[in-house]
């Protein structure tokens, strides 16, 4: 950094998180999970962290991946889809420290669980990611 540059406090866009929520074309979910918070600035940003971190993709029936019946596996985030944290149904899926709430529940998650799929996995903004799996919580 510059010597002598100032930063001024607010000008930076603030952190935002993204929500991708899984469509399992072609009957079957894939990793990284059912649903995907992404931690960015912006809704782009948020698309460009997603594909490069945990291989989102988007347009998939478009270019063959995906079934057309289906629809697209994923869809790409929307300018003011972001929230300040990562919820679902309105409710916390995790706290600041990016523990998971133990409780949020879905047929969703159950689903993708019976394809051994994590149910939620958040990608913070440095790249870094971290799952819910409840495939881990059951004794086998
Ligand atoms: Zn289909």
């Amino acid at each position: 950094m510059a010597k002598g540059l100032t930063i001024t406090k607010g000008v930076s866009p603030a952190m935002q998180w993204f929500k991708y929520r899984q469509n399992n074309s072609g009957g079957v979910f894939t990793y990284p999970a059912a649903m995907v918070f992404v931690q960015a600035t912006s809704a782009v940003k948020a698309d460009r962290l997603a594909k490069r971190a945990v291989g989102i993709y988007f347009d998939g029936v478009e270019s063959g991946v995906d079934c057309d019946c289906c629809g697209d596996r994923w869809n790409c985030a929307y300018v003011g889809d972001g929230q300040d944290a990562p919820t679902f149904h309105g409710h916390g899926i995790a706290d600041s420290d990016g523990n998971f709430c133990p409780t949020v529940a879905s047929d969703l998650f159950a689903m993708a669980a019976e394809d051994g799929v994590p149910d939620i996995a958040l990608v913070f903004a440095d790249g870094h990611v971290t799952y819910r799996d409840r495939k881990k919580d059951v004794p086998r």
